[in-house]
């Protein structure tokens, strides 16, 4: 039986294995795919301490991945279907069987949210995308729309002025959400042209994007604009299906826990994107990702 089993390898997961096998604990972290979490679809990273040039995103979490390993941390590529929880066991059903363990940190953040408009579903991966970094370059010289006003559309709008020709960023309002110094570099990007005030309502295209609807909230009007990628950053929904029913969740779907990352089930900690707070950064998850870990060792302490 594990002493903890970790789910998700972003910041959070990856902070709280390298703590626990620092700690001695027999420790396994699960990830859907490979460790890194969304982080990997970031180009630059800027904020996090340390780094005053910035780092990329994908180095940054492969500098994490490799630390944790050096100290004995055991990463597996298993998707987690369903968790069975009593005080003394828990079990972690996953598609090559069910895993034994005493605690648990629920680490599994969140995922991009999508527009739910006609013709986003059929273009996607056909000019919609969720990622910059990955996609970006596709569109040399062309004309892209970007949607949201949050620190992502900016920073993915900003860095794909390496590649379009123009940034269209249509925003819902007239106020950006985003931190000010991002505003201000958006704000100084000539590729970058704002549409305050609209949402779209359409992508189209045959076998492609070829534009974007788009609807004036103060108006009414709806205009057409050719573009031939769509960039959606509208925020994200967290990654909680298998925790819903078990774990006390929040209006928004978060994963609520007290100070200590204890969710509403002992011996089950959550941190990171998916829990319910108030910033998300890597910082906030990574410092998460250390509380959860220290709770878990006070918390198997107090089993025996
Ligand atoms: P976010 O902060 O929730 O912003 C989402 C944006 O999309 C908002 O501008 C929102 O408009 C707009 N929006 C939401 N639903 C919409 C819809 N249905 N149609 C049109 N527009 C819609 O999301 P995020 O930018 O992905 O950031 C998520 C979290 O990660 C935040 O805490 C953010 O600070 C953090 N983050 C930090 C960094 C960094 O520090 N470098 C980078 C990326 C993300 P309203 O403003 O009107 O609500």
């Amino acid at each position: 039986m594990y002493d903890v089993i970790i789910i998700g390898g972003g910041p959070a997961g990856l902070t709280a294995g390298l703590y626990n096998a620092r700690a001695r604990l027999n420790v396994l972290l699960l990830d859907r795919l490979a460790p890194g979490g969304q982080v990997l679809t970031t180009d630059w990273v800027e904020n996090y301490p340390g780094f005053p040039d910035g780092i990329s995103g994908f180095e940054l979490m492969d500098r994490m991945k490799t630390q944790a390993e050096k100290f004995g941390l055991k990463i597996q590529s298993e998707e987690v279907i369903k968790l069975e929880v009593s005080e003394r066991r828990k079990t972690v059903l996953t598609a090559g069987g069910p895993l034994e363990t005493k605690a648990i940190i629920f680490c599994c953040g969140a995922t991009w949210k999508k527009l739910g408009i006609e013709g986003e579903e059929k273009l996607m991966g056909k000019g919609v995308s969720f990622c910059a970094t990955c996609d970006g370059p596709f569109y040399r010289n062309q004309e892209v729309a970007v949607i949201g006003g949050g620190d992502t559309a900016l920073e993915e709008a900003i860095f794909l002025t390496r590649f379009v020709s123009k940034v269209h960023l249509v925003h819902r309002r007239d106020k950006l959400r985003a931190a000010r110094v991002l505003q201000e570099r958006a704000m100084s990007q000539e590729k970058i042209e704002f549409i305050w005030n609209a949402v779209p309502v359409k992508i189209y295209g045959e076998n492609g994007v070829e534009g974007i609807e788009l609807k004036n909230l103060k108006t009414e009007d709806v205009v057409r604009k050719s573009v031939q990628g769509v960039f959606v950053f509208i925020g994200t929904i967290p990654n909680t299906n298998i925790v819903k029913g078990l774990l006390t969740l929040d209006e928004s779907g978060f994963v609520v826990t007290d100070d200590h990352m204890q969710t509403s089930v002992p011996g089950v900690f959550a941190a990171g994107d998916v829990r319910s707070k108030l910033l998300r950064q890597i910082s906030t998850a990574v410092g998460e990702g250390a509380t959860a870990s220290y709770a878990v060792e006070k918390y198997l302490e107090a089993l025996e």
